[in-house]
């Protein structure tokens, strides 16, 4: 199918509508689990359900229905956010590719579209709008994952490559991915901020060892890469040599920008991370509790969230988009996204009662909920934790005083770090 860069509203919803309907499944279940890392699956389903978002990320491909604000150069269809919320709209209650999302599409693709070569991104957005390349950021390290200038994984040029080691932590779902997108150290005599350069570099391959790390409700999809003498050709460098940080600041702004990203193709309603506010009154009405005036103080909370989450990221998306709000204010949708995500969690339990603590496979909207308590604050750490957040919305938004920092002008070899991450 050919791009039409013109193509009005109402067209493209009517073609988006008959694909939906004629080729996707219907979402799984009322509630969604994205961003709780469960340990639902085994392996075997866990690839199966990988399979799958590539193959829909396909169709919707060869439908003329992925990276719809991608430039047409590289595969996309060159159309408006406006068309993206379309697609949203219609692919509500159906399934989509979770998995390619974030951090594929962002911030590892936006990051590519902005910083890359032109021949980095011939060679890989199209790949990454067919389904083919699923891509992981290799930020965080076992010494911190909030001061990610503070990287420690050293790129060492040699010739037209360069030699990667270190060790990247965090990556949910490296185990099936293909491509890491690596923030490195490659000078240590300036500031730590202006000795950082970004590398593209496939996952598996002899030298990164990728070991997976079990979480205390058994889910394994976090995942630690050990990086031995990796090669990466200069041709795979992403942005200028120690300008890691000019790429990285942008990079964080895509992060945080998650599923308030043109990029992002999430059906409406399914946007937040964790339970949603639809699943409250299907978990209440599980536990016989639709006539308890608490639970419908909490089902009324929840859908609140929602309704301001969804209120709140219209606004920023908008803002940032005509220049009305600073690209820091993403931060903000950021911030609250976190928390309500870790609140709706919190209500899903509170609403399960005994449930909550106990469950069998045959409870239905009542089971897991536990589970997805414990695992609650991962919203509030992943894609870099709320308190961050909240330093960007006081410094970069609000404009006050930056916070102190003893490294600033030192050169990152002489600051001080404990021995075991020296
Ligand atoms: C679901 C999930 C997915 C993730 N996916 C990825 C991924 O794909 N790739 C990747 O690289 N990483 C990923 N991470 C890691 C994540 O980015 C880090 O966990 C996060 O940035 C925090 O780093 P840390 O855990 O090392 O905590 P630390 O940086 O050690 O921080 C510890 C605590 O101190 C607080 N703190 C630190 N510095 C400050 C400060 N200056 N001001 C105020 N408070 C501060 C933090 O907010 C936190 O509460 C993921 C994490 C989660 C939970």
């Amino acid at each position: 199918m050919t791009a039409d860069a013109t193509e009005d509203l109402e067209s493209f919803r009517e073609r988006a509508r008959s694909f939906v309907r004629a080729h996707l499944r219907p979402a799984e279940g009322s509630s969604s689990s994205a961003g709780l890392l469960r340990a639902d699956k085994t392996d075997e389903e866990e690839l199966a359900a990988v399979a799958r978002d590539r193959e829909v990320q396909r169709m919707l491909f060869d439908a003329g229905l992925a990276g719809i604000c991608v430039p047409t150069a590289y595969g996309g269809r060159g159309l408006t956010p406006a068309h993206q919320h379309v697609l949203n709209d219609e692919l509500r209650d159906h399934e989509h590719p979770t998995r390619l999302q974030s951090p594929t599409f962002t911030p590892c693709m936006a990051v590519l579209l902005e910083f890359g070569t032109e021949e980095q991104k011939q060679r890989h957005v199209p790949a990454i709008l067919r389904g083919e390349e699923i891509w992981m950021q290799f930020l965080s390290e076992p010494g911190g994952g909030s001061d990610v200038a503070g990287a420690l994984t050293t790129a060492v040029r040699d010739g037209d490559e360069w030699v990667l080691n270190g060790s990247k932590v965090w990556t949910t779902g490296a185990w099936w991915s293909d491509w890491g997108l690596c923030l490195a150290r490659t000078n240590w005599d300036v500031p730590k901020h202006r000795g950082l350069t970004v590398f593209m570099l496939p996952i598996r391959q002899a030298g990164i060892d990728v070991h997976r790390i079990e979480m205390l409700n058994g889910s394994k999809e976090f995942c630690q890469e050990f990086l031995s003498d990796v090669r990466v050709p200069d041709r795979d460098r992403v942005g200028e040599v120690d300008q890691g940080w000019t790429v990285g600041t942008r990079w964080m702004v895509h992060e945080r920008m998650a599923f308030n990203s043109p990029l992002v193709t999430v059906p409406l309603g399914s946007g937040h991370a964790g339970v949603s506010g639809s699943s409250m009154a299907a978990i209440a009405a599980a536990g016989g509790r639709l006539d308890d005036p608490l639970a419908l103080d909490l089902i009324g909370e929840a859908h609140m969230l929602d309704a301001v989450g969804s209120a709140l990221n219209r606004r920023i998306g908008e803002g940032i988009a005509t220049g009305t709000m600073s690209d820091q204010s993403s931060a903000i949708g950021r911030l609250f996204a976190g928390f309500a995500s870790a609140r709706r969690t919190t209500i899903g339990f509170e609403l399960a009662g005994a449930a909550g603590a106990a469950w069998t496979d045959d409870d239905g909207e009542l089971a897991e909920r536990g589970n997805d308590f414990l695992m609650r604050q991962v919203s509030c750490i992943g894609g870099g934790t709320t308190e961050m957040a909240a330093n960007v919305v006081s410094e970069r938004v609000l404009g006050m005083p930056r916070e102190r920092t003893l490294d600033r002008d030192v050169a990152f070899r002489d600051v001080p770090r404990s021995a075991s991450h020296s």
